[in-house]
């Protein structure tokens, strides 16, 4: 095995309770694992919060078919609308189905519970709100399905001053009044939880990445990266100072030392455009990464130190080490590095 990313399961609880300092009681949790929970693995991590949120929420319905495969009866909301020729599963395994589109209505089972999404300036799926009225009458005209849920996605919630927040809230608030009081109704994702709470949570939040560790604007206190990924050095060599290193010769060596090279490259998610600005921690101090990533390997720079063969090396977990300053250094989010980690390495949970 050349790398392992465990998970600590015991900061994932300590990130829940994060969210539930901010949501206050009475409020639903419905844990988003879509995308085998970011990276970090669907299955396990829903075993170790299903006791502890009442809901989950995935993208589409083959991951929610996974989680009643695997035993979890919590009630899971699919975002994805609904594939034809799928839309018997809902019913049959107890699945809560998302109305976005007006064309869903009549596609669903009778007995199928559903949650009306609404579409206040995301611009990706759901109604829009000037078919609310329209889909009042779809209620109507199909009633044996089980109408239990509205919600809508907020497209600018990762900072404390997202104006847009405010607007998709007036919309949607003007929406809800038109539907019956007693649909459960959520609208917050970790963003809004974390920066927006204060602007009224309704029934339910759909935390994702706040769970794993990241926050998506300014850092939120007690948030910590769940995820750490290891691997070991498999030779080190000597360099002197100006020899080149890697694909390109893009690195030379600035003084004498030792050369680490270790066995995760872009093809387990480290990206190649992060040649030459990561660090890797090795017994408790960082080291740079040296000269191009190539598919399998990488190339470290020791300085003096000569490590053994075999020798830890810790590539990603917090602080310098985050998925955050990786995402920083890509211009990207959190999100695209943890879903980048292969799944060929191995995922290993602790303090189960
Ligand atoms: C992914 C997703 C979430 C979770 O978002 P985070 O930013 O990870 O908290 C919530 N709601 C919907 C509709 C989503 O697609």
């Amino acid at each position: 095995m050349n790398s392992v990313l465990y998970i600590h399961l015991s900061k994932l609880q300590q990130n829940l309770n994060v969210v539930n300092s901010m949501i206050g009681e009475g409020v639903q949790r419905m844990a988003v694992v879509k995308d085998d929970a970011y990276g970090h693995g669907m299955i396990p991590l829903a075993k170790f919060l299903q006791d502890k949120v009442e809901w989950f929420c995935v993208a589409t319905i083959e991951e929610a078919v996974e989680l009643r495969e695997a035993g979890i009866t919590n009630p899971v909301l699919v975002f994805e609308i609904p594939k034809k020729g799928k839309e018997h599963i809902y019913a049959e395994q107890n699945i809560t189905a998302s109305i976005s589109d007006l064309s869903v209505f009549e596609r669903l089972e009778p007995g199928t519970d559903c949650h009306l999404h609404f579409d206040t300036g995301m611009m990706r799926l759901g109604m829009l709100p000037s078919e609310a009225k329209k889909a009042l009458q779809m209620m109507d005209q199909f009633p044996r399905l089980n109408y239990s849920g509205l919600y809508t996605h907020f497209a600018n919630a990762d900072g404390n001053a997202s104006p847009t927040v405010s607007v998709q809230l007036e919309q949607f608030r003007n929406i809800r009044s038109q539907f019956p009081k007693n649909l459960f109704t959520h609208t917050s994702n970790s963003a809004g939880v974390l920066y927006h709470h204060e602007k009224g949570l309704f029934d339910g939040v759909r935390p994702g990445i706040s769970l794993y560790g990241y926050s998506p604007g300014d850092e939120i206190d007690g948030l910590q990266p769940i995820a750490e990924w290891r691997s070991k050095l498999v030779q080190v060599k000597p360099i002197k100072q100006g020899e080149a290193v890697g694909y390109g010769s893009r690195w030379k060596a600035p003084e004498d030392g030792w050369l680490g090279i270790v066995p995760v490259g872009y093809s387990d998610g480290v990206f190649r455009l992060l040649s030459g600005k990561i660090q890797v921690e090795v017994e408790g101090t960082l080291y740079p990464q040296a000269g191009t990533i190539s598919m399998d390997y990488m190339a470290v720079f020791l300085g003096e130190k000569k490590f053994e063969y075999g020798t830890e090396v810790t590539i990603l977990r917090d602080g310098m080490l985050s998925a955050k300053k990786w995402a920083e250094l890509t211009d990207t989010i959190s999100y695209e590095i943890t879903t980048a980690i292969a799944p060929k390495v191995k995922r290993v949970y602790l303090d189960q």
